[in-house]
């Protein structure tokens, strides 16, 4: 039977008791995570989200009642137990905080009792994520998933000690609010009062911030959650939590100091990581040409090399034709890896295929100097020479290439290289490589919508440099548009804003917006530039993902207290959820769900 907490309370968590207590009394509180009946000892080991504590039970020191209670208890019970702190009598457990002492009982209330858990409540569970994820209020209790809890806590503690230090001010934005152009799918609320509108859950605070420039809090940061409704993949998830924050009266490195400043102190203060300072700086061209990737993961080298000059009328049709249609051949050497099976390379080749590229060409240096090739037999042996050699070909390399637009290029490019580096275990988990990548483009072409989209969102500013541009070659305009990367995955962006009419307008025209269009979604912010407007420019954090890059955990999930899975939809609570027809009626709603979909 469940007993009362009356006339009692805890004195200690489980691991604050320690050898400074030795002969004090304690009383701790928390859950049994083993027993051990020693004939007429029992030993328990009590677990809350501290660690764990020994407990000892001895008849005569307990009473022949709480020595009956102990010998009942089972995992999961939640006791109380006062006691007096003693030095271990057995052997000390090294891998305990408290393993030197333990509590000698002298009292004990089992204040609820537990139902055998449907899997262990122990640390690297090898229970599956499904199970874990449905009864997520036990698989919280685990000491890894609680270890992750409380470091996302203590983040946000730190980013908000340091804001606050440095003049920002916390503000709330609105979760009903209107679509922001972050470039998902939005997730609609229906309204009751208004029959057929609905809000837009946010996709970031993006416009209100900018609205808290122009009313003046020129410092601005919110730990804000946003929504998107998109295809999931490992490490996203459809509500998600950033650090954003809004400056003004900056430009590009007023914003990439004041966060190098936080990175250091958050990454210092959480994990001991000192992070070194000028963080590098990379523009997006060379991250593309260099890495294949926007976000790069400059652990370690094998880097593409444009080859595109030497093949230049070679035989091989591939190379030339990837050329003649404006495209580039670009190659990675995998050094050492000439002797990979040919099933393995067929692998890559699928691999590469997943990408977009129609095939992957390859070239391995045989020791002897011959080589073993997909597209040797097109390629006099000057040819592949030159080719060889531009690519820095040792005997017993593998050097792959892809020839396509740019763009397959540095996809195929960059999956590879990581998925490469991944098998010989180049990225060394004790680098920290934060990476600023800047001047992304301001655009981006959508074949889909056939329009240019923008690759950040509408309110990025253009580079001064190519504002001229605009008209001529929107695509070639770069963008006052930065990312923070670390270790090959992007942590953080944000840009600076258009602040002036002119541009705003061009900058629309280019997207294929009519000014009623732009007017009917974000008149009110256009409105609002109109009466004084300061340059602003703001940066917002993924904060479960800088969080699970500092753990070095395998997904975002491990981060989030009550996360979703893959189809959007959480196993415990079995949301999202049929709803009463009342309900739809009061919203004027009625679903018809087709077929297929069902
Ligand atoms: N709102 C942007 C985002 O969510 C960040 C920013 O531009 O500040 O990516």
């Amino acid at each position: 039977m469940a007993e009362s907490m009356k006339g009692l309370h805890r004195t200690h968590r489980c691991t604050e008791v320690s050898n400074a207590n030795i002969g004090e009394k304690v009383t701790v509180m928390g859950w049994v995570q083993k027993r051990r009946n020693l004939g007429s000892l029992i030993f328990i080991d009590l677990r809350d989200r501290s660690g764990i504590l020994q407990l000892v039970f001895d008849e005569p020191k307990v009473g022949s009642e709480g020595f009956a209670k102990a010998g009942t208890l089972r995992s999961e019970f939640v006791i109380a137990v006062t006691g007096t702190v003693q030095k271990r009598a057995a052997a000390v457990n090294e891998s305990l905080k408290t393993g030197d002492i333990e509590v000698i009982a002298e009292d004990i209330r089992v204040l609820s009792e537990s139902e055998t858990p449907p899997f262990p409540i122990e640390e690297n569970s090898q229970t599956k994520e499904e199970l874990r994820l449905r009864y997520r209020y036990l698989d919280l209790r685990r000491p890894d998933i609680q270890k992750n809890i409380m470091m996302k806590s203590k983040v946000s503690m730190l980013l908000r000690k340091f804001m606050e230090k440095e003049g920002f001010l916390e503000i709330e934005t609105p979760m009903l609010t209107k679509s922001t152009p972050e470039g998902a799918r939005d997730y609609l609320v229906p309204s009751r009062v208004h029959p057929g509108s609905f809000y837009a859950l946010p996709q970031s605070p993006q416009l209100f911030k900018q609205l808290l420039m122009c009313s003046g809090y020129d410092r601005y940061f919110q730990i804000a959650r946003c929504f998107r409704d998109e295809d999931l993949r490992a490490d996203r998830q459809p509500e998600f939590t950033q650090a954003d924050m809004e400056l003004s009266f900056v430009d590009v490195d007023d914003v990439i100091e004041v966060n190098e400043r936080l990175l250091q102190y958050v990454f210092k203060e959480a994990i001991g990581i000192d992070v070194q300072l000028p963080i590098q700086r990379m523009t997006w061209q060379e991250a593309m040409d260099r890495f294949g990737s926007d976000k790069p993961d400059t652990r370690f080298g094998m880097e593409l090399v444009n080859v595109s000059d030497v093949v230049k009328g070679c035989g091989f049709g591939v190379f030339t034709g990837a050329l003649e249609n404006g495209g580039s051949v670009r190659g990675i050497n995998a050094k050492g890896q000439g002797s990979m099976p040919r099933k393995k390379i067929d692998k890559l080749v699928e691999f590469a295929k997943g990408y977009g590229a129609k095939g992957l060409a390859y070239l391995a240096v045989n020791e002897d100097g011959t080589y073993k090739s997909s597209f040797a037999k097109f390629m006099t042996e000057e040819e592949l020479k030159a080719l060889v050699e531009k690519m820095e070909g040792q005997p017993g390399d593998l050097l792959l290439f892809a020839a396509d637009k740019n763009k397959v290029v540095w996809d195929v490019l960059g999956a590879l290289r990581l998925e490469i580096g991944r098998e010989l275990g180049l990225m060394d988990k004790n680098k920290y490589n934060f990476l600023w990548v800047t001047e992304f483009p301001l655009l981006e072409w959508s074949d889909e919508e056939n329009r240019f989209m923008a690759m950040h969102h509408p309110f990025t500013m253009p580079m001064e440099e190519d504002w001229d541009k605009i008209d001529s070659d929107p695509g070639a305009v770069r963008a006052k548009a930065y990312d923070i990367v670390l270790n090959g995955t992007e942590m953080g962006g944000g840009s600076v804003r258009i602040h002036q009419d002119d541009i705003q307008e061009k900058m629309f025209e280019v997207l294929g917006f009519t000014k009623e269009r732009a007017h009917e979604q974000f008149g009110f912010l256009l409105d609002a530039f109109k009466y004084g407007v300061p340059p602003h420019a703001g940066l917002a954090y993924g904060l479960d993902r800088m969080v699970m890059l500092m753990l070095q955990c395998d997904s975002i999930r491990d981060v989030i207290a009550f996360p979703k899975v893959k189809d959007a939809s959480c196993l415990m609570t079995e949301a999202p959820n049929v709803v009463d027809e009342k309900q739809l009626e009061e919203l004027c709603i009625k679903v018809d769900v087709p077929e297929e979909v069902e």
